[in-house]
């Protein structure tokens, strides 16, 4: 078995890191906040202090960050992730949701140290990354897309080949921002429904069941919503960075993203209103305000 570096034990990582030592993995991890890395040495990983002894450490480095910035950073910096394979090689999987063209400018870097590269984001959330039945969308090369599988099979359940680097990313951001616009749609429905007389709790169970049915009204309401719990799970801040890779592809490709892009300034709202760093379900909590309604169970 491959020993594992981990960087960015967050909400997303530390679980999934979990998960790897459950399996069986040896992981040596790194954080820039100590919590997470002392819950991890706890059960069993070994601590590095910078992102190169990381990589000092380790064959496979996992990264799991949240932007495009942090990510570059934490590979390219003089004390970063690539300086510290030196002449051995290895193999480096990022995990966050960032550009694909940031994904393809890593990998041609790494390939000249004779690193190889995947792109491998994720979805279903915190409770997915928990439950280790993460999605996981894979960019790269295919053989080194087969060495790591059983990697990822110790963090997800759905696990895909996309294609060439970035692949993996592009398939998340239009992932994402099809929830984003589901999420809206569901928030302005339920708020419709209950301020016209019917409960949440009958509208939710109808449309979970009829042809509204998705990921936000399925799973969301219920769980979070109907109980007033906002707190993250999945930031608005990075949903909106999502919608904002959206933007860019959409831009680079000339194919217009109508939705995405009303849905951008809806995250746009919660983020004036101080939400950024609440669940992206909290866009709900704007139409509450405004229409003096709530889709809470009573
Ligand atoms: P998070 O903010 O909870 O975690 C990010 C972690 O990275 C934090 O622990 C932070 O301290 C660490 N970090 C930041 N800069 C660092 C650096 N320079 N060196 C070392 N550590 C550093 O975010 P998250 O929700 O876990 O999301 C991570 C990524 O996964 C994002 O790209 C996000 O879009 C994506 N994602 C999140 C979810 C979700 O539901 N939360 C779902 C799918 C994908």
């Amino acid at each position: 078995m491959k020993k594992i570096g981990f960087i960015g034990l967050g909400i997303m990582g530390k679980p999934m890191a979990k998960n790897l030592i459950k399996r069986g993995f040896s992981l040596v991890v790194h954080d820039i906040v100590r919590g997470p890395v002392k819950e991890l040495v706890h059960l069993g990983a070994q601590e590095a202090s910078s992102a190169q002894e990381v990589s000092r450490n380790s064959e496979v480095v996992i990264t799991i960050l949240p932007t495009s910035a942090e990510v570059k950073e934490v590979y390219f910096k003089e004390d970063g992730v690539l300086v510290g394979f030196g002449d051995r090689g290895g193999i480096i999987i990022d995990m966050s949701t960032i550009e694909p063209m940031v994904s393809q400018e890593l990998a041609a870097v790494a390939s000249k140290e004779k690193i190889e590269a995947l792109d491998a984001p994720v979805s279903g959330g915190e409770i997915g990354a928990i439950d280790g039945t993460l999605t996981i969308m894979v960019g790269g090369k295919e053989n080194i897309f087969n060495e790591c599988k059983g990697i990822f099979e110790a963090m997800g359940k759905n696990i895909f080949f996309c294609g060439p680097i970035g692949s993996g990313e592009v398939a998340k951001i239009v992932n994402n921002m099809a929830a984003a616009i589901c999420m809206q749609a569901t928030c302005e429905s339920m708020i419709l429904g209950i301020k016209a007389g019917v409960k949440p709790n009958i509208l939710q169970e109808i449309m979970s069941k009829s042809s509204a049915q998705n990921w936000s009204m399925n799973l969301y309401m219920p769980k979070k919503a109907f109980k007033g719990d906002f707190e993250p799970g999945f930031m608005v801040d990075l949903m909106y960075k999502d919608l904002g890779l959206a933007q860019s592809l959409s831009s680079f490709f000339k194919v217009p993203i109508v939705m995405g892009s009303v849905a951008r300034q809806v995250f746009e709202i919660a983020r004036a209103a101080g939400k950024g760093r609440k669940d992206f379900s909290a866009i709900l909590t704007t139409l509450e305000e405004i229409t003096g309604v709530k889709a809470r169970l009573e």
